[in-house]
């Protein structure tokens, strides 16, 4: 069975008089310990799908089978202990916490989470062992992106939602940051996934979902996903 199965998922918004369909009929899997690419033009649906995959929103209607569970029949308690433990999230603008070095801003993630990695040895393998006493404000963006992926798999998540991870950084700085995250998929069967608008970034997928006008419209998988150089 693959990880997710969401199926015949809809988000309606009610804006006044105006319905507006974010996700129309959405059905699609994603496979255990891959990462997966939705790809799709601004305003497709995708942050949409991914924040109700992530527990941040429920769908108007549809189920969304995560291991089996449809967390579309959460509560809000449930879906705060799914969000706390089975997820970590990482944005396009890092969202860190300015007044909080680089260790701490890993360890507020990590409090609450009963089977979290050691946050200071998650910053080492990002390659920021010398970075753990700063600042988010001292550091490059990149470097920003690497504490914000560090504190995501410091909550050692099952599911890994990335929004436009390298969407604010340059080319070769947002190849390295795909590359930990392929790495995740690869060497630690994290279930990884991946927004962004860039075709480029969707031949290093294993799976690529192709969402726009809020539907899917094509599902491709390659068997030779383009490592990260
Ligand atoms: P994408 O991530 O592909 O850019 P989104 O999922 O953010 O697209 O948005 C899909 C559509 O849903 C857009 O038309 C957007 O304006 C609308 N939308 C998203 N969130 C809300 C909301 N909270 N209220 C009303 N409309 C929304
Ligand atoms: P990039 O252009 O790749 O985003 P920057 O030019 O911003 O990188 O930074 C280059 C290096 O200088 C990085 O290692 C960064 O951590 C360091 N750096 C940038 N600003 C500061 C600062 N205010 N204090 C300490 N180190 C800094």
């Amino acid at each position: 069975m693959a990880y997710i199965e969401i199926r015949n998922e809809f988000k309606r918004y009610q804006m006044g008089e105006t319905e507006i369909i974010a996700n129309n009929d959405l059905s699609f899997d994603v496979e255990r310990g891959q990462l997966t690419v939705i790809l799709g033009p601004s305003g497709a649906g995708k942050s949409t799908v991914l924040n109700i995959l992530g527990g941040m929103d429920s769908p108007t209607s549809g189920q969304v089978l995560v291991d089996g569970t449809d967390i579309a029949q959460f509560s809000e308690k449930q879906l705060t202990a799914y969000r706390r433990t089975d997820v970590g999230f990482v944005f396009q603008f890092y969202n860190l916490i300015p007044n909080l070095t680089t260790l701490e801003n890993v360890e507020m993630a990590t409090a609450l989470t009963p089977d979290a990695l050691d946050p200071a040895e998650t910053l080492k393998a990002v390659g920021l062992e010398k970075r753990i006493d700063n600042f988010p404000a001292q550091l490059s963006g990149g470097e920003q992106q690497r504490v914000a992926i560090a504190r995501a798999l410091a909550k050692n998540p099952k599911l890994l939602l990335c929004d436009e991870p390298t969407g604010a950084l340059d080319y070769q700085t947002g190849k390295s940051i795909l590359r930990l995250l392929q790495e995740a998929s690869q060497n630690h069967n994290t279930t990884v996934i991946v927004i962004t608008h860039n075709a480029e970034i969707a031949k290093m997928a294993d799976r690529v979902i192709h969402i726009n006008d809020a539907k899917v419209r094509t599902v491709e998988d390659n068997d030779n996903p383009l490592p990260v150089e």
